[in-house]
């Protein structure tokens, strides 16, 4: 495996690549989730690149940017070990420039749900993941499920730019006991986490009320808040595949997504339907 931290070795390291080219994009402080998409990856390609960046465009101030976890050792070794061809790890000051050309997420779907309670933080993603894309100019590339909105949105960006990239979207991975991996899970507590659970079990009630046949959305909202109760929900949603609000849940193309604090932690889960 090689690690590259600069723009000109990697693009030159790119451009020796023959064949399919598969691309995951992370912050870092891998775990079993972001292992998902990079095996993913390496079963469809015949190379397979990496990067970690914890891209500060996309913290708002007041953010967890500096507390962020950062284990540039394990996320080599893991990478190593899954056969990954290419760890790209940049610096901040090598990825931007004094006043460059920028992009925007979507005024709707960049601005709704995270977007509103993190305004501005879609279009630091639009901005690191198309300057990504420029430099390792993938075949495919592997986003999760569990961002479910920034996977639309990167599908969208894709779209309407006309990229020739695949997106490939990868289910969530989960603990044994429902919570779904993210990096920031190191900052709960033992309390919290045992609070942070909720937030799975209302999803998997949201289910099992749409098999019943349950498919009122104000019904099955309000049986998830009774769930959450001892967290600070910020929002319960359920939209179609646009991220247009539903009435009603349409079985093969609605999302139920949830926000919420536990403790200083904010978390974000969502089902597929
Ligand atoms: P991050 O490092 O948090 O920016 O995530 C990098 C990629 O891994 C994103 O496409 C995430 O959606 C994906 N990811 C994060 N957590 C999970 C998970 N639990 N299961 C599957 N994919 C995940």
């Amino acid at each position: 495996m090689r690690i590259i931290r600069e723009i000109e070795e990697l693009k030159t390291a790119r451009e020796a690549l023959e064949g399919s080219v598969g691309f995951v994009p992370t912050m870092g402080a891998l775990h079993q989730g972001h292992l998902s998409l990079i095996r993913k990856a390496k079963s469809e390609n015949d190379h397979l690149i990496v990067s970690v960046f914890v891209n500060p465009t996309q913290f708002l101030p007041g953010e967890d940017l500096e507390a962020y976890p950062r284990r540039e050792e394990a996320d080599c070794r893991i990478c190593e070990v899954a056969g990954v061809d290419i760890l790209f790890m940049p610096e901040i000051s090598s990825v931007y420039r004094e006043d460059e050309v920028t992009l925007k997420a979507p005024a709707y779907l960049g601005y709704i749900l995270e977007g509103n309670r993190r305004p501005g933080h879609f279009d630091g993603v639009v901005r690191v993941v198309m300057k990504l894309f420029g430099l390792t100019r993938p075949t495919s590339a592997y986003f999760g499920k569990k961002d479910a909105q920034q996977l639309r949105i990167i599908e969208k960006m894709v779209e309407d730019l006309f990229l020739p990239v695949r997106i490939v979207p990868v289910d969530t991975v989960r603990e044994e006991d429902g919570l779904a991996l993210s990096s920031r899970n190191v900052y709960l507590g033992e309390e919290e986490r045992r609070r942070a659970l909720s937030i799975a079990r209302s999803l998997k009630r949201a289910s099992r009320l749409v098999m019943a046949g349950e498919l009122e959305s104000e019904t099955i909202k309000a049986q998830m808040h009774e769930i959450m109760k001892e967290i600070e929900v910020e929002y319960v949603e359920i939209v179609d595949r646009d991220f247009r609000p539903l009435q009603r849940v349409e079985i093969h193309n609605t999302i139920i997504l949830v926000a919420a604090r536990v403790g200083k932690t904010r978390l974000i889960d969502n089902l597929w339907l």
